[in-house]
């Protein structure tokens, strides 16, 4: 059973939390740098990544963060997690910087601030069955590194909203919010390794 630890600082971490304890995992609240000791995995859920980053700054989170993200624990972002994980948010809000791309923050404008697209994703069970995302003033991911794989577009515009870099998962949607779970299957295949 893996272990999986979510950031529990503000957002959207109980529905994660639930999705995992579903699928059989055993998931945890990440408050602390105490808290990250064991883990298989690490969730950084959705929320407002200004708040998050400033609260991880105050509990010291940050350098331990790094260093599992460094190791190879499977870490996977979701919306401001995304933008917290990456290493380019076009400002000087501190992150993790693990994630090569950068990312544009409410890229979708005040006039929509949520929507809903059928997303095309390849590495998911039943891949042939589009996954409805779910966004809430999402960023875009504007630029992506060369070992930064591309696991979903938005159809119309093409804009990159799901990507992958060996152990490290961004999506800049909210999959803990729709009853699909296979975006928590496949990361949860990623820390069972
Ligand atoms: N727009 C938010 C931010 O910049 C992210 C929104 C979300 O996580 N749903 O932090």
């Amino acid at each position: 059973m893996a272990r999986i630890g979510v950031l529990a600082l503000q957002g959207a971490f109980r529905e994660h939390i639930r999705v995992l304890r579903r699928l059989g995992a055993k998931a945890s609240e990440v408050r602390l740098p105490q808290h990250l000791a064991g883990l298989d995995g690490l969730i950084l859920p959705g929320g407002e990544s200004t708040t998050v980053s400033k609260l991880a700054a105050d509990y010291q989170l940050f350098d331990p963060l790094r260093e599992l993200a460094a190791g190879g624990l499977p870490l996977w972002g979701t919306c401001a997690g995304l933008i917290l994980l990456a290493c380019d948010a076009g400002d000087d809000l501190p992150l993790i910087g693990a994630l090569d791309v950068r990312v544009k923050r409410n890229a979708f404008g005040s006039q929509v601030d949520s929507f809903e697209a059928d997303l095309a994703v390849s590495v998911l069970t039943e891949p042939e069955r589009s996954f409805r995302a779910v966004f809430i003033r999402a960023p875009l991911i504007s630029y992506v590194g060369p070992d930064v794989k591309v696991l979903a577009n938005l159809e119309d515009t093409n804009g990159i909203v799901a990507v992958q870099q060996g152990h490290l998962m961004g999506t800049a949607f909210h999959p803990e919010l729709t009853d699909d779970d296979r975006f928590h299957r496949y990361f949860l295949s990623l820390a069972e390794g």
